[in-house]
């Protein structure tokens, strides 16, 4: 499926190229998150599944899950109002992206995966999956929207209306993760007891775990413009905002972006 969607983005664009012309004909207003917040409350219109509407269950739910909530509804909705011309310049954008993660999964495929299956999959401990609460990129989510039919996406807005166990990851569902894409830091992360055994000492695969790394900067390490700062800009221009935006509120890529001479403040 994933390989689809790569192809489906072939077309060469650039995140800005894609939003600006439409900037002009997507009215969708906001003045801050707390507006957002209460628009997200608004129940969808008629077609659209009860799971898409924040109930009462939401008094239950953490801030995290509160936050995710509202950008997962909120990016779908500027999808669905999107033309299907425009649907597909936004895939063309990540086009790249999706490549990459392409690679990165091949990678693990290929010389992580049997360990990961033994040591984690099959004893169903999932130990990477361990933590209730995981850092979430804006893009991370904008990306999975495009990408998931609403079936795929229904299920996530249910686990995010859920009260927390507390000791697993929200989006940890009976088969697995649920999203489409995992989250780039998930994607990445290596436990120590992967690293130990299967690249340490194995020059071929810590090359390529470290041009991976590197390629990885390219979509997200701020200090030129990145895919992932883009796309949050991208939807501030339509007036979407999101405490996930971490592109534009973090002290530390704020200050990334700063050293690099992108920003002034
Ligand atoms: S988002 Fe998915 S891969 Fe990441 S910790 Fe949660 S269940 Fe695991």
């Amino acid at each position: 499926m994933r390989d689809e969607f790569v192809e489906r983005g072939n077309l060469v664009g650039s995140v800005i190229s894609f939003f600006s012309p439409f900037l002009s004909v997507l009215p969708i207003k906001g003045n801050g998150y707390r507006t957002i917040s209460m628009e997200v409350l608004r129940p969808w219109g008629c077609s659209r599944p009860a799971a898409t509407t924040i109930s009462k269950k939401d008094t239950m739910i953490s801030d995290d899950q509160r936050e995710h909530l509202h950008t997962w509804i909120t990016v779908r909705r500027v999808r669905d109002t999107m033309g299907r011309t425009r649907v597909q310049e936004w895939m063309a954008s990540i086009s790249e992206y999706l490549t990459f993660r392409k690679s990165l999964q091949s990678f693990f495929d290929e010389h992580l995966k049997s360990y990961c299956q033994g040591k984690c999959f099959d004893t169903r401990r999932s130990a990477c999956c361990g933590k209730d609460s995981i850092i979430v990129h804006f893009a991370d989510i904008a990306i999975n929207v495009l990408l998931s039919a609403d079936e795929e996406i229904d299920p996530i807005l249910e686990a995010l209306t859920t009260e927390p166990l507390g000791f697993s990851c929200v989006y940890l569902g009976p088969k697995g993760c649920l999203w489409k894409l995992t989250p780039i830091v998930c994607a990445m992360f290596l436990c120590d007891g992967l690293i130990d055994v299967r690249l340490k000492g194995n020059r071929e695969l810590e090359e390529t775990w470290h041009c991976l790394q590197e390629q990885r900067k390219t979509f997200t390490w701020p200090d030129r413009s990145v895919l992932f700062d883009e796309l949050e800009k991208s939807f501030l221009a339509l007036g979407v905002q999101s405490p996930l935006m971490h592109y534009q509120y973090s002290p530390g890529l704020l200050r990334v972006k700063r050293n690099a001479g992108l920003i002034k403040t």
